[in-house]
Order: structure tokens, then sequence, then C-alpha cells
């Protein structure tokens, strides 16, 4: 496969900007380093390089692109809105409509707000949070990822019932004293922690099912305790549903398990490529925002008519008849697929698949928290993931994120996949 363009714009990025890429997720530093796929088009599941190579992308911009590149009711979405003005800085009425089709998907919303990106959405629920309790500290849970504000760029101390430390460079270890990290799917150090600190926290924020270290159910159960001791300490729930919000089903991973927070965090798919966010909860707890309430949260782009036309459209989409049923066919197809190749060459790997989002890892391991997640075969995957760019399967370059299927992808795409998949476990083996 020809890469000399991409090589090139990469070289020539690296002199401009910070690293070469605008996220350090499309690095492939995970992936043993080169230059990252430089892509020119996308339309459907498919993109095309600067050098003209095509791949089956299941990449899907990290979640958002559910729909397939440029489909077209969100296309003429996107056109109509940049003939209309994409920026107004007043109310608009597209606002309203798609606020009621947020709150008729999720029934725990009873206001929102809408912001430029889930980093935005899930900070402020914070601050609501903060605000509504008077109290300062939250707890998260290890390997869900919420964005890059300072709060949650806190890693877990040395023990579960321990004090964060930063995880970044510029966290002040002030702001990390405010954050308690304990495992995923483990009631235990969650309650110790909430024994040790209950009176201080404001707020317990988790990603209701896992997007960032694989796709991870909660194990039964697990959620409902987490309400109610949370509750118990008089404390909220925040479900962050940036990747989970009308992934699974049309509406959230609450819906899905039957089971409400206090506020929800929203971003990706619901913008429909386009950047935003959205967070809401209860009437009483967003009563709390400015301007009828003293927590400030505001933004010259949030709500833009753009983002929101493109959302709306996005969702119309979502909303047809058996679309979440096509994704969990193909999602099984290609679950199916791997598992008979693996087993063929003996290849070690667990597949963890809700719908049509699934994680290879290579691993026997079950995979239900972070730390099993972090002990897969990382070099294994890294070989894997070139020997598919290869083939033009384009998937995300981290052992770590999940295979997005899309509603443009088909069953000869899938098919296309697994023979791919095949000759890759096979070289993996045998090379
Ligand atoms: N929360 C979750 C669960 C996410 O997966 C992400 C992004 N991967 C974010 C928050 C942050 O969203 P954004 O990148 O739009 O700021």
């Amino acid at each position: 496969m020809q890469r000399q363009h991409s090589e090139r714009i990469h070289n020539e990025a690296l002199k401009h900007i910070v690293g070469g890429v605008n996220s350090p997720s499309r690095a492939y530093k995970a992936v043993g380093g080169g230059a990252p796929t430089v892509m020119e088009r996308g339309q459907g599941g498919y993109f095309w390089d600067v050098d003209g190579n095509q791949y089956i992308d299941y990449l899907a911009a990290y979640g958002p692109i559910i729909t397939g590149h440029a489909h077209p009711h969100i296309t003429e979405a996107i056109k109509k809105a940049a003939e209309t003005g994409v920026l107004y800085g007043t109310p608009t009425a597209h606002e309203v409509t798609f606020a009621k089709m947020l709150k008729e998907a999720m029934p725990g919303l009873d206001k929102v707000r809408f912001v430029n990106s889930g980093t935005e959405a899930v900070m402020t629920t914070i601050r609501v949070a903060r605000a509504y309790t008077g109290r300062d500290k939250i707890i998260k849970f290890a390997g869900c990822y919420h964005g890059h504000s300072d709060l949650v760029l806190v890693a877990a101390g040395s023990g579960p019932a321990t004090l964060g430390t930063p995880d970044s460079a510029g966290v002040p270890k002030s702001i990390a004293k405010e954050v308690i990290t304990v495992p995923f799917n483990d009631i235990e150090p969650f309650r110790e922690a909430l024994d040790k600190w209950g009176s201080e926290i404001a707020a317990v924020l988790v990603e209701p099912i896992v997007g960032n270290f694989g796709i991870v159910e909660p194990k039964p159960g697990f959620l409902q305790e987490i309400n109610e001791l949370t509750h118990a300490a008089g404390a909220l729930v925040i479900y962050d549903e940036v990747i989970t919000g009308f992934r699974f089903m049309y509406g959230g991973a609450q819906d899905l398990l039957g089971i409400q927070p206090d506020l929800t965090a929203m971003g990706k798919i619901i913008g429909g490529g386009l950047p935003i966010g959205a967070y809401g909860g209860k009437a009483e707890i967003m009563e709390k925002v400015a301007p009828l309430g003293p927590a400030y949260q505001a933004g010259t782009m949030a709500g833009n008519p753009a983002s929101i036309l493109a959302g709306i459209a996005c969702l119309e989409v979502l909303k047809q008849d058996g679309i979440y049923e096509y994704l969990d066919r193909l999602g099984s197809m290609l679950e199916e697929g791997i598992l008979a190749s693996a087993q063929k060459y003996s290849v070690p790997i667990t597949i963890n698949r809700l719908k049509g989002a699934l994680t290879v890892y290579f691993t026997t391991e079950k995979v239900v928290n972070y730390e099993q997640a972090e002990n897969t075969d990382g070099e294994m995957f890294a070989r894997f993931f070139k020997l598919m760019l290869e083939q033009g399967i384009n998937l995300a370059p981290s052992k770590y994120e999940a295979w997005f299927v899309t509603i443009a992808h088909s069953k000869e795409d899938i098919e296309a996949t697994l023979h791919a998949v095949d000759n890759a476990f096979y070289a993996l083996m045998n090379e």
C-alpha cells in the first residue's frame, strides 16, 4: 500500500501542529508509531486517503458517524444551515425542536442545555452537581474517560480508597484531591469511598456502559447499587452518555438498562458529525444553571444552527424502524466471524460487543474492568491494527477503543472485513 502522501503531509503537520495531530488519540503512538493515515474523503462506510487507498471505516470518528460519512439527510441539513447562517448568537426555534427530541428520547431529561463538546457537557454537569449539593468532591471510575477538563484528568491513587493525583501536567494537585477513582464493576471499593467521604461527595460520574476501555457492560445490579448508595449519601449520579447516547437504541444506555441518573451528559452522535455536547436532568437541579441559578455556563457557539440541524437530521435517521436491529445483525456477524478465525489460528482474543459496537481484546480473560483491559496484549493489537490497515480496514489505533459499525456498512463490507481479519490472524500467528 502506497502511503507517501500521508507521510509527507504528516511530516509537514509535525512542523505546525503539535504532534502533527489535533487530538492525541489520532497519532499512531499506541500502535508502534508511523504517520497516521491522512484521509481525504468519507462516503458511507468508506474512507479514501490522500494516496488514493480505500478503507472500510470502523472508527466512525470515535463514534459520532453512526449513519456513515456524508449521509444525504444530514448533508442536506448542513447545506440548509450554511445557506441560512451558521451562527446567530440568538435563540432559534431549532434548539427548541431538538431539546424536545432529546427529552422524548431520554425520559430523565426535564431540561437540557446545548454546549460544544462532550468535555464541556461533563464538566458542566459536575459544576451543576456541586452547585446543587454545596459539596466539592466527585467519585469516578478507573478507565472511564470524560473529556479533558481538569477534574476528570485525575488518576486513582495506590489503593481504591485514596484521593486522586493529577493524570496530566497542568492539573493542580488541589483539584485532584477532590476526585476519588474506584474500579468499575466492583461495588465494595465504591462503598468504601462513600463511607469515607460520603458527606463531601457532590456527584458520582460514570459511563453507564463503558466505551473507553473497550465496550464493557455493567454487571447486573451495579448501577442500581451506585444509585442507591449515592442518593443515600445525599449526592447526585451523573451518567456520561457521550458515547452511549443513541448508540445501542434510540435513547440512552439509561433507557436500555432501565435506570436513571440525576444528570446526563451527551455529545458525539447527537451532532450528526458536527461539534456538539448537551447536558440535562431533573428540572430542580438544572434550574441551578444561569440565568435561572448561580451556576454559570455559557457559549458563543452553543446551540449553533448548524450543529443543531445536523443533530436533528441524525436523530431523524436513527428513529426509523430497524436501525438498531440492523447494527446488531452486522455487529453479530462481525463478532462470530472474528471468533471463528481466532479459533482457526488459536489467536487469544475476547470480544465484548453490544449491538453495533465491539472491542477485540488480545487476551483470553473476560474483560469487565480497566485493569483487565490494561493487561491485554498491546503489541499484538498493534500488529493486528497495521495488518488490517494494510488491507484497507480502518480501526481506531488503540487497544482500548471500540469498532463502530454504521448503518452505511453492508453485509458485503462485513464479509470483506472478516476476510481481512482471517489474513491478519494467520499472519499474527505465522509471521
Ligand atoms: N465522555 C466520553 C464517554 C467520551 O468518550 C468522550 C470522548 N471520547 C468525552 C466525554 C469527551 O467528548 P469530546 O471529545 O467531544 O470533548
